[in-house]
């Protein structure tokens, strides 16, 4: 019987096995992140114009309560916009990146990105296993 196995070649790679050259995205893919970098910038760009009303009114309310829920309100919008500007500065990092050969290396480990990972955030600085490492020091932290 015919062994019909079209062997993919698999994205998981055993630990401190070289990387081969075309583990770095392709220039197919690679323009395809670029578009996709500048539409998740364009669409936070809008996001950002529509939110960003002037806090207009924010006098002090008489009743503290009113007052708390408006300083609370206001401190999320602080805390939106925040991760707003840190995804922007993410996108814009990796759109600079793209033009180099340092685009989807984990800048922890300097092993390459998987595909799937770009693909899916292509603003990705880490690879899966240093983001989990680093996420689990920040929580020691
Ligand atoms: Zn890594």
């Amino acid at each position: 019987m015919a062994l019909t196995t079209q062997s993919r070649p698999r994205s998981r790679r055993p630990k401190n096995e070289p990387l081969p050259a075309q583990a770095v995205p392709s220039v197919f893919s690679r323009s395809r992140l670029r578009e996709e970098l500048t539409r998740q910038r364009a669409l936070l760009l809008a996001d950002w114009n529509l939110s960003f009303t002037p806090q207009a009114d924010r006098a002090h309310l008489a009743d503290p309560a009113d007052q708390a829920s408006r300083d609370l309100e206001h401190d999320l919008f602080v805390q939106l916009r925040t991760r707003v500007l840190a995804k922007l500065k993410r996108i814009e990092r990796a759109l600079l990146l793209l033009r180099t050969k340092h685009y989807g290396y984990c800048r922890r480990c300097h092993k390459a990105i998987p595909d799937e990972r770009l693909a899916v955030q292509p603003d990705a600085r880490f690879c899966v296993p240093c983001l989990k490492w680093i996420e689990s020091r920040a929580l020691r932290n």
